[in-house]
């Protein structure tokens, strides 16, 4: 008997390590462990972003000497993951401009992070913001900038610096040179100024603050100036200009030389490029600029093509990737996950909602709304259910609206008998290939549709069709970080109350329609996750009578297949977390698995002793893989000591 077994053991010992090791790295890299700030970061150290967090925000950013430009995001919003590449140009055009403004980024999704991103009030994704120089977060003003075009945010970005109106003489004198005189020039500039330029261009150009900007590293041997055509400087100075912008040297002797820009006759160069050419040229030519290089030039190029380059590699991989290869990778889930529900739920009452620092109003009454239809339809465990019911009495009891710290605090209170998970990012099914994809929007639109199928097979006397289509809208409209994906679903979702009130699924539908139209509008974009391709949904794989040939769905078909997938009987409720008594991280919950708990309201669990005993292993594995392996080794160690000292018993006999 001992002997089979040992053979058996040496023969599969390898087999039964490697297998350990599988389940220990499958849980490591999906839902078991929380992202680290950079692996969930949407930068990367090769950008010229940097990347800000919790360890060296206060350090870089107060009290330095330069302005920053900050992105607040949250790597799970699909408009920061688009918006990224215009950011990274905004980093790579302002790269000779680091000795006044410095860019960087704080992903918000990361908790550690929350802290300072409450800090700044930050309410939706992605918000920039600029701060002044010398400045500590009590001081600092903090500008918000709203455009969206790499050229525009480096406009409004000028136009912010100028107005912070610093008095420094090594900042760059931004304000037009309207009201000085022309022989007082010299004694606005530094004593050790060797090349004065002029540039002369119309009041809402801005090609002579940048050109400022770009070669401020200069700042104490070379001055530049602007004036403009409005203040008539430049008619006083007895000019001859007859285009804008113009760039002219004034000499010591208060003399004026234009110089050529046009030298690089490249039409499609703006004026800041040509005037930047024109300078360069001008000093190394002249060599009058000690020290003068091109190193920012030249690395500004390398990364632009950088840029330019991964944009082609992106675009030609989507053009290669046949529809086949596609489905192939493609990871489809027949089930849904409460742990997904669960965790979008969890991030949704602790960080989204309580981002809105006075929740009144319109807003109170669509977070009331909110919670109501979470209780009323949330197929959810009986502890998940009673903690919903808790949170809404204690809203519910501040008649006049809730702070968003104070909802916080009530939504953070976890008891034996009533809790949510704080499972921060941990997804099962809605895991994407890379941390930044998938996870919470993902969570929230199964969540969506789990409650319209809720609200029709739990039959209520009286049906209201629109209140959960309209507790959606009412809930991304205030609460949903991604400010731009909320903006779209306002758009998409106007006609709302036109829903059928005759059909008892007509929620279901309409809601299934958006998310299909949703799911049309960012196919093949940057927020895709290659390996979970935007597809219309149900796909031929989880519906094969759904789609006929020419992409029409069969609507009875299609209802019928949403009825099931979205019904509380087709959630797996293996993996969700336990009460923990702190309501804190993943590591700090108490393991105790008790699948028994698990139980859902009104779910009858159909599965046998020896399937649920089964499912208990696999969860104690899955829980608790490190110690499991340690543990599997020594007592493998153990046995084939025992078995040698067995064999040299039986050879020495
Ligand atoms: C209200 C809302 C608006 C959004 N708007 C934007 C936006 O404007 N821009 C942007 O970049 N991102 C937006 N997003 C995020 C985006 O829709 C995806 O959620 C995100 O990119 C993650 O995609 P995913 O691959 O996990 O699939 P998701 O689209 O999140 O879908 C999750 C799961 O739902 C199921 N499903 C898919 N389609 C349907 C359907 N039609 N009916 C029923 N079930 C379905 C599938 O099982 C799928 O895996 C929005 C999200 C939400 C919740």
């Amino acid at each position: 008997m001992k002997s089979i077994f040992i053979n058996v053991f040496n023969v599969d010992f390898h087999r039964y390590i490697s297998l350990l090791i599988i389940i220990v790295f499958i849980r490591q890299t999906s839902a078991g462990v929380l992202p680290s700030q950079d692996s969930v970061s949407l930068y990367t150290a090769n950008d010229k972003v940097v990347i800000l967090t919790n360890q060296n925000f206060s350090s870089t950013v107060y009290q330095s000497k330069t302005a920053w430009l900050i992105e607040f995001y949250a790597s799970w919003c699909g408009h920061c993951q688009s918006y990224a590449n215009t950011y990274r140009e905004v980093a790579i055009d302002t790269w000779g401009w680091k000795r006044i403004v410095r860019i960087g980024a704080i992903n918000c999704y990361a908790e550690e992070n929350s802290a300072i991103c409450d800090q700044h009030t930050i309410v939706a994704f992605p918000t920039l913001r600029l701060i002044a120089p010398e400045t500590t977060f009590n001081t600092s003003k903090a500008i918000s900038l709203t455009a969206n075009d790499a050229k525009d945010v480096e406009r409004e970005l000028i136009k912010e610096l100028d107005a912070l109106q610093i008095a420094d003489k090594t900042w760059p004198r931004f304000r037009p040179l309207n009201q000085i005189a022309f022989s007082d020039i010299y004694s606005h500039a530094p004593t050790s100024v060797k090349l004065m330029l002029l540039i002369v261009e119309k009041q809402d150009d801005y090609t002579g603050r940048q050109i400022m900007l770009d070669f401020s590293k200069y700042h104490e041997q070379l001055t530049i100036f602007r004036t403009t055509i409005d203040g008539k400087l430049w008619h006083r100075f007895q000019l001859n200009i007859t285009e804008l912008p113009a760039l002219l040297i004034v000499h010591p002797n208060r003399t004026t030389e234009r110089i050529n820009t046009k030298q690089n006759n490249n039409e499609k160069m703006g004026s800041r490029n040509l005037f930047n050419y024109a300078i360069r040229s001008y000093i190394h030519e002249k060599k009058c600029i000690d020290d003068f290089n091109d190193r920012d030039l030249e690395e500004i190029i390398h990364s632009k093509n950088a840029l330019k380059n991964a944009d082609k590699l992106k675009i030609s991989d989507t053009d290669e990737k046949k529809p086949d290869d596609v489905v192939e990778t493609r990871t489809i889930s027949e089930k849904l996950s409460m742990v997904d529900l669960e965790t979008a739920l969890s991030y949704m009452l602790r960080r989204e909602i309580p981002r809105i620092k006075e929740i009144q109003g319109e807003a109170y009454d669509a977070l009331l709304h909110w919670l109501t239809v979470l209780i009323k339809y949330f197929p959810g465990r009986q502890p998940v259910m009673m903690y919903l019911k808790n949170l809404l009495s204690k809203v519910d009891n501040q008649p006049n609206g809730i702070t968003g710290k104070k909802f916080r605090e009530f939504a953070d209170i976890n008891t034996p008998e009533s809790y949510l998970p704080n499972n921060q990012v941990r997804y099962q099914y809605c895991t994407g290939s890379l941390p930044r994809y998938r996870g919470y929007p993902c969570g929230l639109w199964l969540l969506f549709h789990t409650l319209t199928v809720s609200q029709v097979q739990s039959e209520p006397k009286r049906m209201r069709i629109i209140e959960i289509p309209s507790a959606v809208k009412s809930f991304i409209k205030h609460f949903f970080g991604c400010r731009h994906c909320s903006d779209n679903f306002m758009k998409e979702t106007s006609d709302f109350h036109q829903l059928d009130s005759g059909d008892k699924n007509s929620a279901i539908i309409y809601l299934w329609k958006i998310h299909n139209h949703v799911n049309k509008r960012l196919h093949s974009d940057e927020t895709e996750d290659p390996k979970h391709p935007k597809v219309q949904f149900p796909s031929e794989n989880l519906c094969s009578k759904c789609q006929s040939d020419n992409n029409n769905f069969d609507m009875t078909t299609t209802l019928n297949f949403l009825l099931k997938f979205y019904s509380k009987n087709n959630i797996d409720l293996t993996s969700v977390e336990d009460f923990t008594p702190s309501g804190n991280t993943q590591d700090e919950l108490t393991r105790k698995p008790s699948i028994d708990q698990y139980e859902m309201i009104e779910i009858n669990n159909d599965s046998t002793k020896k399937f649920r005993n089964i499912r208990y292993i696999i969860s104690i594995i899955q829980r608790f893989p490190f110690y499991f392996l340690i543990f599997s080794v020594i007592i493998i160690i153990i046995i084939r000591k025992r078995y040698c000292k067995g064999k040299r018993k039986r050879y020495t006999l």
